[in-house]
């Protein structure tokens, strides 16, 4: 077992891996949680820069998250939106007030010329989270969607068009110059991370994105630490979201399966680890067949707060068989 220090860094998109972030923060000592956020789908709306999958690490892991909605934050208010709607501003993407504060603070200081990294840290510390968050990336990177109605920023598909256009592929403007932060490269080369878990997220579009930062994904593993990768497809099926029908679309199998190819395809040698859904366990003879990961089968469906800290526990004692000292049990 390694020693104290040691530090998990679970890559996360929004909602799915916020889940089992806040089962791992949950489950490890304090400060023993790095999460590493997929910002290719920030955006300026009214002028303010909206980090939407850091909004979900940092509600959810300060306990402020609507669970119900899936989004945004619990019991909020929405008096800027019917101010705005009264003007005749636009008003398709939902900002609660709550959550303009966030973003409001967000883009003064990134005016003033403060990193992307230090912003998070900022908030994040503000809001109690022990858990440290970091951007994929300091520089902008935007999602553009192909789809049958042409090339769609992220949002536009998303929110606006709500995942209908069908889908033919992804590119990610300003990617090839992005950096991996500062702080990060700092927890890289500490040699504290002692293992790698890539939540259940969307691979395409939160991710692949993360992992396409250049270099990133050679780095982590370069660590020669375990990398886990949790399926985000169940039975076939996306527990939320497109992802399932983006793989339809893009003319591959639905299935947990898929998924893991597309990682092996895409960074060779990085997964070490692969975790199913219970509903998923007779692909895993097969898989581990046709790979090098270690498969392993457990529930991975998140819907209480007890499944993400159960989920978390798995990953944690039988799948990385206790890399951390003793979780906070
Ligand atoms: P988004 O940015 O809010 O779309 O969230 P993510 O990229 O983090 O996650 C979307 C993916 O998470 C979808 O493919 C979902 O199927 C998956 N997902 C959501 N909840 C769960 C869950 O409880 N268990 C598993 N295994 N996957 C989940």
């Amino acid at each position: 077992m390694a020693g104290a220090g040691k530090k998990i860094l679970a890559l996360s998109g929004g909602v799915g891996g916020a889940k089992l972030a806040l089962g791992l923060a949950q489950e490890l000592p304090a400060g023993a949680l790095a999460v590493l956020v997929n910002t290719a789908d920030d955006f300026r709306h009214h002028g303010l820069h909206i980090s939407p999958d850091i909004d979900t690490l940092l509600y959810t892991l300060s306990g402020r998250s609507n669970r119900a909605q899936g989004w945004g934050i619990e019991g909020e208010t929405w008096q800027v939106r019917e101010a705005l709607a009264a003007l005749g501003g636009d008003t398709w993407f939902q900002l609660g007030d709550g959550d303009l504060a966030t973003h409001l603070l967000r883009t003064g200081l990134l005016a003033e010329g403060q990193a992307l990294s230090a912003v998070t840290a900022r908030l994040a510390q503000a809001m109690g989270i022990q858990s440290a968050i970091y951007p994929m990336a300091e520089e902008p990177v935007s999602t553009l969607v192909h789809t049958d109605e042409g090339e769609l920023p992220f949002q536009h598909y998303f929110v606006r068009r709500r995942c209908e256009p069908a889908v033919s592929g992804f590119s990610f403007r300003g990617l090839d110059a992005a950096r991996v932060p500062a702080p990060l490269q700092a927890l890289l080369a500490s040699g504290e991370v002692a293992a790698v878990v890539i939540c259940p997220s969307n691979p395409f579009v939160s991710i692949d994105p993360i992992l396409g930062v250049p270099g990133l994904w050679q780095q982590l593993a370069a660590l020669a630490v375990p990398v886990v990768a949790v399926s985000p497809i169940i039975g076939g099926r996306a527990v939320k979201g497109p992802a399932a029908k983006m793989m339809a679309e893009l003319g591959l199998p639905v299935d947990a399966a898929a998924v893991v190819q597309h990682y092996r395809q895409r960074y060779p040698g990085l997964v070490s680890h692969v975790v199913l859904d219970n509903e998923d366990a007779a692909l895993a003879d097969a898989l581990g067949q046709s790979g090098n990961e270690e498969i392993a089968v457990h529930n991975t469906l998140m819907k209480t707060l007890d499944d993400k800290r159960q989920l978390a526990r798995d990953v944690l004692t039988k799948v990385l068989k206790n890399v951390l000292p003793e979780a906070r049990r």
